[in-house]
């Protein structure tokens, strides 16, 4: 059995009034809280480590570069990819949004013929190409891509939702077509927590040839996560939401399309040979994908998160959170409250979004702020999403593997108490 209130005794943030009350953390969609072993690990490394990474003779450098790649490893392990030297298939971003960027920015330089005839074949796009996306997506999946459709004449396509908010899988068969050569979706919706069912639309993509990139933002920190497995050609997360630091995240890519893959940002650390008169010689990924000085404590620190992870056992952490999300759904008894999200306990996280009739959701969030209870408002970065629900914000409480029944009862009392208040 594995004992969730020692865990949620590592977190030190949960220590704490907030408005003269216990607090009750509901926003780890947004971002996690950290456990002491992750906080001490950025603190320990620059107070005996601190250097920069592959380059550099001395021993500190040395011992950089070994907890760096130490990190990647983990990080890898928890997720199902290559970590041994030269076969990495983990880049380190700033974040999944870094990642992502990368991703649009990088098939756009080799729609340009950047990366050679290889390249532009395998990841390039133009007029009469495809893109497809879904309604579902965060901002940080949407854009970039939109951006990249608009700077090669491609086409944007999306799949639609039902009135859960689920991607339409099971219209894959139509959505994707020969003419795509994209398809990016997320793996659980950051404001439903709706886990999409992403097999009938990689086996698609993948048979009319086109690449699947996952957003896995909202699925690694909660459920048991193999890349292999799902067959998927890349993916972007982020370490802040998997009880990491902010500021970095990896891109997992396929180690053969990684080794395709033209760079997307150019600068020290990337390239074997640089010269006056012709353009650079790249060096191998991940290298080639990591131009500046890289955010090592960081990165140690998410190595750190993801061991701890593992440590649990993400299939714990899944049966947690189940229970968790059964709880959190108790919230369609309160009179007033609608769902925007699933309404029974399958392939599903323990993410809801909800609104409350009458109520704005800056009032909402105030109100229950007021009890030391922190929850999310706004649209979370996911507009079409909020549209196709036919509102423009709402308010969404997402549980993380320290909260507990309790918690989540003092919620669910507050959310009672709202349409009271407001009259
Ligand atoms: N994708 C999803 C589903 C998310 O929930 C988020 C963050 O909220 C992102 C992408 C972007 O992550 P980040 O802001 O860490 O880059």
């Amino acid at each position: 059995m594995t004992d969730f209130e020692a865990i949620r005794a590592e977190f030190p943030i949960l220590d704490q009034e907030i408005n003269g009350h216990p607090l009750v953390y509901l926003d780890s969609g947004a971002t996690a809280q950290k456990p002491q072993c992750v906080i001490d690990a950025e603190s320990e490394f620059y107070s005996t480590i601190n250097a920069g990474v592959h380059r550099g003779a001395h021993e500190l450098a040395a011992r950089s570069t070994m907890a760096f790649e130490d990190a990647r490893a983990k990080v890898a392990r928890l997720v199902g990819a290559n970590w041994e030297e030269g076969e990495e298939e983990l880049v380190v971003t700033s974040g999944a949004t870094g990642g992502l960027n990368l991703l649009a920015t990088a098939f756009g330089n080799a729609s340009m013929g950047r990366g050679g005839e290889a390249a532009r074949k395998r990841f390039g796009v133009g007029p009469g190409d495809e893109i497809v996306v879904s309604k579902a997506e965060h901002h940080s999946v949407l854009l970039p891509f939109q951006e990249l459709a608009a700077r090669t004449g491609a086409t944007l396509k999306w799949f639609e939702l039902d009135g859960e908010g689920r991607i339409l899988a099971d219209t894959a068969g139509d959505v994707i077509t020969d003419r795509t050569k994209i398809v990016a979706v997320t793996h659980v919706g950051n404001v439903t927590g709706a886990v999409t069912d992403i097999a009938p639309i990689i086996r698609r993509a993948h048979e009319v040839g086109a690449l699947f990139v996952l957003d896995a933002c909202q699925s690694v920190p909660h459920l048991a996560v193999d890349f292999h497995a799902l067959d998927v050609d890349f993916a972007a997360f982020s370490a802040h939401k998997m009880y990491g630091p902010t500021g970095v995240g990896f891109l997992y890519g396929r180690r053969d399309l990684l080794e395709l893959l033209p760079p997307a940002s150019f600068g020290g650390s990337m390239v074997e040979l640089a010269w006056m008169d012709r353009p650079a010689d790249y060096m191998m990924p991940p290298a080639r994908f990591e131009a500046g000085t890289q955010p090592v404590a960081q990165v140690v620190a998410a190595g750190v998160a993801a061991d701890w992870l593992m440590g649990i056992g993400m299939e714990n952490v899944e049966a947690h959170e189940h229970e968790l999300a059964g709880e959190l759904l108790g919230i369609q008894d309160i009179d007033g409250v609608r769902l925007l999200g699933p309404k029974s306990n399958e392939r599903r996280i323990g993410t809801i979004a909800f609104e409350i009739d009458g109520v704005h959701p800056h009032d909402v969030g105030q109100y229950i702020d007021a009890q030391g209870i922190a929850i999310r408002v706004g649209h979370h970065c996911a507009q079409p999403v909020h549209r196709h629900f036919g509102v423009y914000a709402s308010n969404r409480a997402s549980a993380g593997v320290y909260n507990d029944k309790a918690d989540i009862e003092r919620f669910l009392e507050a959310v009672g108490g709202v349409r009271k208040f407001f009259g």
